[in-house]
């Protein structure tokens, strides 16, 4: 067995089968020196460019922590963008497959706030969204996000560069003290650096070169 399979990682017989079925037989570069720390709970800062599997990298991470008898937001994901948000979304559908009965909700700005707030009420085990309409659902008090066991920032580069640095802060501090964050961006620079660093606790730091 080599290092770069999916096998060598802690997972069931089941989550494997569904990789396999999605055509996912060894893991990228990023995912091959993220997923062993994820998967053990830790905080991790991720640097790989665009189409690198950074969507699986956190996407196997929360749902080999997720219980999904427990009806309770355990996952958030804030991205930049809607168009990202529904990506990710699609692709945590897709690798949910094997874990059974698990609900994704989408919340992003641009749709009707009523809806929302209905699937809400009816709870989801993973939201995935954009940090204005977070941050307006936290507002409201139409989302609670103290069950969250893991806390994803997707594309923090983009996400500060849009100035939704306050909405991030207030969404973080919604969420237990206690939890994995996992920070994934295509670039790193110094004030995204000092500006999430009191997000995350000890993180491993990846680095993936883009090859050429
Ligand atoms: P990123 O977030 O780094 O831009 P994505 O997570 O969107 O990249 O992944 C890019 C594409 O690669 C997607 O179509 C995804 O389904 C596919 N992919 C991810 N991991 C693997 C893998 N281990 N094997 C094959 N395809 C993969
Ligand atoms: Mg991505």
């Amino acid at each position: 067995m080599t290092t770069d399979s999916f096998s060598s990682l802690p997972l069931t017989p089941a989550f494997l089968a569904n990789l396999d079925l999605l055509g996912y037989h060894k893991m990228t570069t990023i995912q091959e020196q993220s997923l062993p720390a994820v998967l053990e709970g830790r905080d991790l800062i991720a640097q790989a460019k665009t189409g690198s599997g950074k969507t699986a990298a956190f996407g196997i991470g929360i749902l080999h922590k997720l219980n999904p008898a427990w009806f309770a937001t355990q996952a958030l994901v804030l991205c930049p963008t809607r168009e990202l948000a529904d990506q990710v979304a699609n692709e945590l559908r897709r690798l949910a497959r094997s874990a059974g009965n698990i609900k994704i909700l989408t919340l992003t700005g641009g749709s009707p706030m009523r809806p929302q707030i209905a699937s809400l009420e009816h709870g989801a085990h993973i939201v995935v969204g954009t940090p204005g309409r977070l941050r307006d659902h936290l507002g409201r008090n139409t989302l609670d996000l103290s069950k969250v066991q893991t806390l994803v920032l997707d594309e923090a580069d983009r996400m500060t560069d849009m100035g939704f640095y306050d909405e991030i802060a207030g969404i973080v501090s919604a969420c237990p003290a206690r939890r994995q964050t996992l920070l994934f961006s295509a670039t790193y620079p110094d004030d995204i650096r000092r500006a999430t660093a009191s997000f995350l606790v000890n993180p491993l730091e990846v680095t993936v070169q883009a090859q050429h």
